[in-house]
């Protein structure tokens, strides 16, 4: 089995937050609670990869979908004279369409990171999807005030800064897609290791 500290994620600083002049104070939070930030990169992805980063599967579209649907119910207003459709995998292509405009709208930053329970802990500092909902002190509820129903009357995705990966098995995915065939991932030790890990054997 391999060391726990061996996990990986990856998080993507979306155009808002790059736009904003926010990629310095996320990159910080990710190093200060100890995680390892083993490649980095700014560029603007093309629409091809962006698509086929997110999900492409019939229950990951309907989930996005029936949020939209659940999001217009929740506030009075009416989905079917908005989008012209009651359907949810409809209405989850199209967000899904949304979010690919805005991740092809301008420069993203990608990261790749490493550390004990990578993926869980980068989602904690992360915050939750819909900025009204994160929890002060994580990146999207410190610094974001969109919400499902501005961004879907807009018909745009919810600018919330940041992407990162759910679970492990997104995260391996994620993970090769934007890093895979890529030399930019580096192994190094970070000074604080030699306090976490001192009985474990260490690359150079
Ligand atoms: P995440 O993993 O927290 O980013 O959330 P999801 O995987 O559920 O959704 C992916 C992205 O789609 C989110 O980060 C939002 O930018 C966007 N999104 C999610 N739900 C909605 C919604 O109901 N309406 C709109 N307009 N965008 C949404
Ligand atoms: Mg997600």
């Amino acid at each position: 089995m391999k060391h726990p500290k061996e996990e990986k994620t990856f998080l993507m600083i979306k155009p808002d937050g790059v736009k904003r002049g926010l990629s310095g104070e996320i990159i910080l939070r990710i190093e200060k609670v100890g995680l390892k930030i083993i490649g980095l990169k700014m560029f603007k992805p093309e629409e091809d990869k962006v698509d086929n980063h997110y999900p492409k599967n019939e229950e990951w579209v309907r989930r996005l979908g029936e949020r939209t649907k659940e999001t217009y119910r929740k506030y009075g207003y009416n989905m079917k004279e908005e989008h012209d459709t009651e359907d949810v995998l409809e209405m989850g292509r199209e967000v899904r369409k949304w979010l690919i405009n805005f991740m092809t709208s301008g420069p993203v930053i990608i990261m790749a990171i490493k550390g004990i329970h990578a993926v869980e802990m980068t989602r904690k500092l992360v915050g939750d999807t819909i900025p009204s909902k994160a929890e002060l002190g994580t990146i999207r509820g410190d610094f974001s005030i969109d919400s499902p129903i501005s961004a879907n009357r807009d018909h745009r995705a919810i600018y919330n800064i940041v992407h990162a990966s759910e679970t492990e098995e997104e995260a391996a995915h994620e993970f090769q897609h934007w890093f895979g065939d890529s030399e930019a991932v580096w192994d190094y030790q970070r000074s604080d290791e030699m306090v976490m890990f001192p009985e474990t054997k260490e690359k150079k």
